[in-house]
């Protein structure tokens, strides 16, 4: 959910937590490739005062005729329903009373708006729960996250007691260290501000890290592609980041996948991750990753190192590191494609033979480790801002560094944008077509 829904939870539950509060919140559900769902929540109906027959500190009904009403719009909105409600003795378990009305609602939601995964949230003024009940009269965990400027999962997690992270929990907490834990990251490219970036998240405690790329290591990569050495060339870039952040952190589960982000079928297996680091130089990979950002709520941190050589000699130093996020500005907005070669990298083989604007060769650019991660460290950072509170606020920073500068600029949305915008892909999910190359 974004931040404005979550503000208005917190409202209707925190308005008197003497009494139980009950809420709608209707969802997009995506399944996901990896046989799960996303809910990309579109509304929160919060029941108003006469709506309740019954309201007490552990009970509460509301009328047949408002009941009515949630059904008749579930039945409109054709979208997953979680029922939510609170429990202001701050257990997390249903009570045997909403075991009893679960049994009356869920039937008749599963009536009107059928084969969808409706669910139950129950909120504490501490932390939440929520089960999802699939089609196949499985339940699972539902996890609760609030997308926007920041990314923070509600549900009760253990806090972490390893001693391995002690001086970073005495900068952002052990509630922050815990959010780590549970964090899917996903790291788009493995060459040398991916592989960076996969070492930091290892080293931080991040719990699930997937790489994608479909390159192999070459010798002109030993100066930049940390954890590998001269043996290494010849084999899967992913494989070596992979491996390099299963030797920092042996329990972590480490996912590398040697596939190319523009194919519609591997943009989308994304969705099962929290966020995503974008670390690819490709401006078709990029373009994918900021639709996909925003028609699936899909927080993306994009990072970007440059280093332009003029003819005259002198050298341009700079870098952007923007995170895509519902509320803020998406890549289109702050103008950081560069459309014709969108164009170029998402054409399939033969079109791009056939098309005499295509560029032959590859030009060869200029790349240093310590200006990557300069700004892979600016990029980690702004991750861990966001998951953990750590006082970072910026979520657009540019580097100038020939110049020795940091700016954070503040930048707007376009209206009717067609990534970031309500009229464009915003908050679509499926129903609209998923980024990327068809094959
Ligand atoms: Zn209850
Ligand atoms: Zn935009």
């Amino acid at each position: 959910m974004t931040e404005s829904q979550h503000e208005q939870l917190q409202t209707a539950f925190g308005q008197d937590w003497s009494v139980e509060t009950a809420a709608f919140l209707f969802a997009h559900a995506v399944p996901t490739p990896g046989g799960a769902y996303r809910l990309l929540i579109t509304d929160v109906v919060v029941p108003p005062q006469d709506a309740y027959e019954q309201r007490t500190a552990n009970r509460l009904t509301l009328s047949a005729a408002y009941m009515a009403q949630i059904y008749q719009q579930a039945r409109g909105h054709r979208g997953a329903v979680i029922q939510a409600h609170s429990h202001p003795d701050g257990s997390l378990e249903p009570s045997t009373i909403d075991l009893a009305n679960e049994a009356q609602t869920l039937p008749r939601l599963r009536y009107h708006a059928p084969g969808q995964p409706h669910g139950r949230m129950i909120v504490t003024p501490a932390a939440l729960h929520a089960r999802l009940f699939l089609l196949d009269g499985q339940d699972a965990d539902l996890h609760v996250q609030v997308v926007g400027r920041s990314l923070r999962q509600l549900n009760f997690l253990t806090p972490t007691q390893d001693e391995t992270y002690d001086r970073q929990i005495r900068a952002f907490g052990a509630a922050g260290q815990a959010q780590l834990r549970h964090l899917r990251v996903a790291v788009v490219g493995s060459g040398g501000t991916g592989s960076l970036a996969a070492q930091q998240l290892a080293h931080l405690g991040v719990g699930h890290i997937r790489m994608y790329d479909d390159d192999l290591l070459e010798d002109t990569n030993l100066n930049r592609v940390v954890g590998t050495v001269p043996d290494d060339v010849g084999r899967p870039k992913v494989d070596i980041s992979a491996e390099l952040t299963r030797r920092i952190q042996p329990t972590i589960s480490a996912e590398p996948r040697q596939e190319d982000i523009t194919v519609q079928q591997v943009a989308r297996s994304l969705l099962d991750v929290d966020i995503v680091m974008a670390c690819t130089d490709s401006q078709g990979s990029r373009a994918i990753l900021s639709q996909l950002a925003y028609q699936y709520l899909l927080p993306v941190i994009d990072v970007g190192i440059n280093i332009h050589v003029l003819p005259s000699g002198a050298v341009h130093i700079s870098g952007r590191i923007q995170m895509l996020s519902p509320s803020l500005p998406c890549l289109l907005c702050t103008d950081s494609l560069d459309l014709a070669k969108v164009r170029t990298d998402l054409m399939t083989a033969g079109a791009r033979q056939a098309d005499p604007y295509v560029r032959g060769e590859d030009v060869k650019e200029p790349a240093v480790i310590s200006l990557n991660s300069t700004a892979v460290g600016v990029a980690i950072s702004m991750l861990l801002s966001a998951v953990t509170g750590l006082p970072i606020p910026s979520r657009y920073t540019l580097l100038k560094l020939d110049q020795s500068q940091m700016r954070t600029p503040e930048m707007v949305a376009r209206p009717g944008c067609a990534h970031c915008s309500e009229q464009g892909a915003y908050s679509q999910g499926d129903t609209w077509t998923a980024p990327g190359r068809p094959e």
